[in-house]
C-alpha cells in the first residue's frame, strides 16, 4: 500500500513540518452553500509514520548531493493551524465527515476500485473519476476496453488524474492519443497534471518527471486533434502564468483547477496566481479543489484560503468554489443557485 501513497506524494506533493496560521472555515449552521471539490484522491489512510504538516510552507530548499537528500523540499517550519493525518482506517470516514459538514461534493479519482468504496459510502457526495495509468506502475496503462467500460457502465465522469509529465511525456504524445479520443468519442472531460511536482525534490525522487511537460502550452496539439474535448488543467499549471492564460486564450474548453498548489506554495504566492488568472478575466474557469491526501482538515483549510481572499467578490468566491465547476461537470444545479 505504502508504493501507491509514495506515488501520490510524488504526484500531488506533500510533506511534513511547516506553516500559516489561517483559521479553518466553520460551516456548521446546516445553510452551507454547496462546494465541488474537483480534485480528491481516494486513499484508504493507512499510511504508517506520517507526522502533521503545515500549509503554505514559505520555502523550498537546496539539498546537496553528497549528503542523504530528504525526500521534500519544504522548510520545517513551525505553524497553526498545524494538520493532522487522520488514525490509522478512519482517512476516508474523516473526508466524508467533512465533507459532510462543509456542504462539499467531490471528483474523486484513484483506480476504480477504491473510488468505488468512496462512492459505496456517500454516493450523494462523490462524483467518481478514474484514468488510464496505474497508480502503483509508471508508465504501466490500463486496458482500453476497461476503461470504456468504467466510463459507459461503471458510472465514472472523469477520466483522471493524468499525470503523464511524472513519466516526462507530453500530454500531446501519440502513444497516450487513443485515451482522450475514448474521453471525447464519451464525452467525458479530462483532469490533467500540469506544472510542478515533487515539492522542490523531484530531481531526489522521480528522475523522469519534467517540468518542461506541465507546460500549459503542451495540450495545445492534443486540442487541435480533439476539439470537443473538455480539459481541466490540473494544478492551473502553476507556475507557468503567461501560458495557462495564453492556453485559456486561445481555448474556451479550458478550464483550471486551483488543487494542490492553494497550500502548498507561500500563501502570497498562492493568492497572486489565482488572482492573476481572474484579473486576466477568466474567473469563469476557475474550479476549487484541494488535491485532498492524508490530512481530513485539509479541505476546510482550503476553503477558507478562497473564503478569505480580499481580492475575490462574494460573487466570484461562488464561482471558484461551485459554480464554474458545476458547469464544467455538467450537473443539474437547480436547487444550488
Ligand atoms: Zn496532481
Amino acid at each position: 500500500m505504502f508504493g501507491s501513497i509514495v506515488r501520490r506524494f510524488l504526484f500531488c506533493g506533500v510533506l511534513f513540518g511547516s506553516c500559516s496560521t489561517l483559521g479553518l472555515a466553520q460551516n456548521t449552521d446546516g445553510k452551507t452553500p454547496p462546494v465541488l471539490d474537483v480534485h480528491v484522491h481516494a486513499m484508504d489512510g493507512d499510511f504508517p509514520g506520517l507526522a502533521p504538516m503545515c500549509p503554505n510552507t514559505s520555502k523550498f530548499t537546496a539539498s546537496d548531493p553528497k549528503e542523504k537528500e530528504e525526500p521534500f523540499g519544504w522548510a520545517k517550519e513551525q505553524c497553526t493551524p498545524m494538520l493532522y493525518p487522520a488514525a490509522k482506517g478512519e482517512y476516508m470516514k474523516d473526508v466524508l465527515a467533512e465533507m459532510e459538514r462543509l456542504n462539499v461534493t467531490a471528483v474523486v479519482f484513484g483506480d476504480a476500485k477504491s473510488v468505488q468504496q468512496w462512492k459505496d459510502a456517500e454516493p450523494g457526495r462523490v462524483i467518481p473519476g478514474t484514468s488510464f495509468q496505474d497508480g502503483m506502475n509508471p508508465g504501466k496503462r490500463v486496458n482500453l476496453d476497461e476503461l470504456r467500460k468504467d466510463f459507459t457502465t461503471g458510472g465514472f465522469k472523469v477520466m483522471g488524474e493524468i499525470g503523464l509529465q511524472y513519466e516526462g511525456i507530453s500530454p500531446s504524445d501519440p502513444s497516450v492519443d487513443q485515451y482522450f479520443a475514448l474521453a471525447e468519442e464519451l464525452d467525458i472531460p479530462v483532469a490533467i497534471h500540469m506544472g510542478t511536482g515533487g515539492s522542490g525534490r523531484a530531481n531526489v525522487m522521480m528522475p523522469k518527471f519534467r517540468g518542461s511537460m506541465g507546460n500549459p502550452l503542451l495540450l495545445e496539439e492534443l486540442l487541435a486533434r480533439h476539439p470537443k474535448l473538455r480539459v481541466q488543467v490540473m494544478h492551473a499549471g502553476y507556475p507557468m502564468i503567461e501560458e495557462m492564460l495564453t492556453l485559456l486564450q486561445a481555448d474556451s474548453h479550458v478550464y483550471v483547477d486551483v488543487a494542490g498548489l492553494i497550500w502548498s506554495y507561500p500563501l502570497k504566492e498562492v493568492n497572486r496566481y489565482i488572482e492573476r488568472l481572474v484579473d486576466a478575466g477568466f474567473e469563469d474557469r476557475v474550479m476549487f479543489g484541494t488535491d485532498q491526501l492524508l490530512w481530513p482538515n485539509l479541505m476546510a483549510y482550503s476553503v477558507s484560503i478562497i473564503q478569505n481572499a480580499d481580492y475575490l467578490t462574494p460573487q466570484q468566491k461562488r464561482d471558484i468554489l461551485y459554480n464554474n465547476a458545476a458547469r464544467f461537470l455538467r450537473l443539474d444545479t437547480k436547487q444550488n443557485k
